[in-house]
């Protein structure tokens, strides 16, 4: 069974009389474990798609099931619980908390997601060496650099072994440099702790690192293609 299984989706936003057809008929399943990128110009629908997956907006059509369930037919209260239960986010903006340091940020993350389980300090230690941020946790969030806020996110996004990333443009503020240390670090990560990823770029270098990458133009897909698995050599 796939963990992701995106059925005819469809979105239309509609603001007064103007319909806008972000999504048209997306159909695609991800297996456990694997990495998939979404690549597409902007206004493709990528946000769009990203945030229906996330179960944070509805679509308008089709459905999406997770693990098996429908996401689209929960109520709000259950997609939340889902998605807290199953899902880690992110985000191009990498949106820490600015007044708290990288280690309460990822703490809080742990708190936020109610898995009764307690902080798992070991797991905090592997991120941490993995993602090169030993040393670093104790920072606030201006103190450090760009790429490493990144690497903080993604411990964040980590820590509560979701079965699901989803991560927007992850290294949309990045250089190149950094860019491709997160990217790496992301892939080895999630092999590691056998996440499924699901990663949305207008990079198709980017892209390369995941198992599968799905192309979308105007709300469609346009094609899926096999992804190197590693970055390019340039
Ligand atoms: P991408 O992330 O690939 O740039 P989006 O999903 O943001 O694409 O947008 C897809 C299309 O839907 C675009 O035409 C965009 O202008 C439109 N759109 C996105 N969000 C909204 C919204 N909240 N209201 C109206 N139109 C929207
Ligand atoms: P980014 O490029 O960082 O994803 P966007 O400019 O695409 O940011 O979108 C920012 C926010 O504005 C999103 O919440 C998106 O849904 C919304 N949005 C995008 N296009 C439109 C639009 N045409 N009308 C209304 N809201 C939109």
């Amino acid at each position: 069974v796939p963990i992701i299984s995106a059925q005819h989706l469809g979105k239309t936003y509609r603001s007064g009389k103007l319909e806008v057809p972000a999504l048209r008929d997306v159909t695609f399943d991800v297996e456990a474990g694997e990495f998939v990128s979404i690549v597409g110009p902007s206004g493709s629908g990528k946000s769009t798609l990203f945030y229906i997956l996330g179960g944070l907006t509805s679509p308008t059509s089709g459905s999406l099931l997770i693990k098996g369930q429908d996401f689209s037919r929960l109520s709000d209260g259950e997609r939340t619980k889902l998605r807290r239960a199953h899902i880690g986010f992110v985000f191009q903006r990498f949106n820490l908390l600015p007044t708290i340091s990288a280690r309460a940020n990822i703490e809080l993350a742990h708190d936020i997601a109610e898995t009764g389980r307690p902080f798992d300090e070991a797991l905090l230690s592997k991120l941490s060496e993995m993602l090169g941020i030993d040393g670093r946790l104790q920072h606030r969030p201006n103190e450090l650099s760009g790429g490493e806020q990144q690497r903080v996110a993604i411990a964040r996004a980590l820590i509560t072994r979701p079965a699901i990333v989803l991560a927007d443009e992850p290294t949309g503020n990045l250089d190149t440099r950094n860019s491709d240390a997160v990217l790496s670090m992301l892939r080895e990560s999630s092999r590691e702790l056998n996440q499924t990823v699901l990663m949305i770029t207008h990079n198709p270098e980017a892209a390369q690192i995941a198992d599968r990458i799905l192309h979308i133009r105007d709300g469609r897909v346009l094609r899926i293609e096999q992804g190197m698995g590693r970055l390019p050599e340039t």
